[in-house]
């Protein structure tokens, strides 16, 4: 529902809110935080905004322009459970001197996508259902600087280390990937889901289920009901906090790392997507799946930019240790009715067109949610626009493909660099509207490069001692 800054001043007084914690996402898609004085929120403020330097962030202002504004979003506040008479708002980032938004500022991408839609005359808006997976374990020790980059996680389930492939018994053991939907005892992490899921409906954000996943470690899903793509984004950032919040509170730690344990499925953040308009779905139609050809023609869209949009979507060094066959991960740059095995399902639908969607199986949680769903949604609009063909459906085990078969189907790009190489060369797609800049985009591909893609290859890796030592 709509929140007016009158109402979360009204919502600070009702609730005896001491502090207001303003947040935002940084370039990375990280939360960032100051903390005010909850007197000091006025309706003046949701306009005028507050200072902070922009300059200590990875990826964002050079110092000497590092004076910069975050301007409070009145519809993202909530009453924060994690901390004491505490109201946590959402900011936009603008510049003092100009008032203008500052472009690397992922939540305005957000916002200019959904405008650059509404422009087109396709839709006027984007929903996006999101199913995170994501491991809590009992702990994790690892050493940055160790020469050996040394690591060890736990959980009640059982242990590894880097070159262990399977935990060490204990009594109520999962099996090896046989974790799904597991009863307690079995599963140790029922509670701490139920409560997370409670306290995000509590705080505006619905849930449609929580279960427990298929990989050993205690992997755990939540799935989000569809909202339109911006405040996708916001619950997306606010279930991650409160996932680590909640964990830590039960002595645990959450990850959203893509594939922390090796030999076993990985965390996926599956986009459920569907476009609207005046309130009808578009996506909902006569032809595969139940699908309409504009929900056909959108899945041509992400298909064929999907090695770009990876580069948004799986942007760490390790999404691409997910992205193998045999984990329910996708490998192949396709569409098909109810396979987990392809980038792009079409859930079995319920025959009510409202639920008609299509399911970008490829991103994963280390994504900055805001940029990885606008990019989706660009390559959904090129598609459309451009009348790009989804090609045929691939109705079979896509793991299991004849070497000839696998010839003529695309597969998701193999490494970072790989989806790094691919944004740079087809870009094109994401600039209309101004929704990415070309600032944006050279600055992600830069910094993912240097900090993340080479940084890890001059590393000497764990199980390069256990070959070569
Ligand atoms: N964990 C899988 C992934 O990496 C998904 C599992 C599932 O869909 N049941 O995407």
């Amino acid at each position: 529902k709509e929140q007016s800054p009158r109402e979360v001043l009204a919502l600070c007084r009702q609730r005896e809110i001491r502090a207001i914690d303003l947040r935002f996402a940084d370039f990375l898609g990280q939360q960032r935080h100051v903390t005010i004085p909850a007197e000091q929120l006025t309706e003046a403020r949701f306009e005028d905004g507050f200072g902070f330097d922009g300059s200590s962030m990875q990826g964002w202002q050079a110092i000497h322009e590092s004076d910069m504004l975050i301007v409070p979003d009145a519809q993202t506040a909530f009453v924060d459970p994690c901390l004491q008479n505490t109201l946590a708002i959402l900011c936009n980032v603008k510049d003092p001197v100009t008032h203008q938004s500052y472009p690397r500022d992922p939540r305005h991408v957000a916002r200019k996508a959904e405008m650059y839609m509404q422009s087109t005359g396709i839709a006027d808006q984007a929903n996006v259902g999101s199913d995170i997976e994501f491991f809590v374990f009992d702990s994790v020790v690892f050493d940055q600087n160790a020469h050996e980059a040394y690591y060890r996680i736990d959980s009640s389930e059982g242990e590894w280390n880097g070159d262990s492939d399977r935990p060490s018994s204990t009594a109520h053991q999962i099996r090896h990937r046989d974790g799904y939907l597991t009863m307690p005892p079995m599963d140790t992490l029922q509670d701490l889901r139920t409560e997370l899921m409670l306290v995000l409906a509590e705080s505006g954000v619905a849930v449609n289920s929580q279960q427990r996943a298929t990989a050993t470690g205690g992997q755990c899903h939540l799935d989000l009901k569809a909202a339109p793509l911006q405040r996708a984004g916001d619950h997306l950032l606010r279930l991650k906090y409160l996932a680590r919040n909640f964990a830590a509170r039960h002595g645990k730690v959450a990850t959203f790392m893509p594939k922390p344990v090796f030999n076993d499925n990985g965390s996926g953040l599956h986009l459920h997507l569907s476009l609207w308009k005046d309130g009808s779905p578009l996506f909902a139609g006569a032809g595969y799946g139940g699908l309409s050809e504009t929900a056909m023609y959108a899945m041509g869209g992400i298909l064929k930019h999907a090695p770009s949009l990876l580069a948004f979507c799986c942007p760490s060094t390790n999404s691409y240790k997910r992205l193998i066959p045999g984990f329910e991960a996708p490998v192949n740059l396709s569409y098909s009715y109810r396979n987990r095995s392809a980038a792009i399902r079409i859930p079995v639908n319920s025959g009510d067109e409202a639920d008609r969607r299509i399911e970008f199986r490829c991103p994963d949680p280390t994504c900055n949610p805001y940029l990885a769903m606008s990019a989706v949604l660009m390559a959904m609009l090129d598609g459309i626009q451009n009348r790009i063909s989804s090609g045929k459906p691939l109705d079979k085990d896509l793991y299991d493909l004849a070497p000839e078969e696998r010839r003529d189907v695309p597969s998701t790009p193999a490494t970072l660099e790989h989806a790094l190489a691919a944004l740079e060369s087809n870009h094109d797609f994401l600039l209309r509207g101004d929704v990415f800049t070309p600032d944006v985009i050279e600055n992600w591909v830069r910094f993912k490069r240097s900090e993340e893609v080479d940084a890890l290859n001059q590393r000497p890796h764990p199980y390069e001692f256990a070959l070569y030592f």
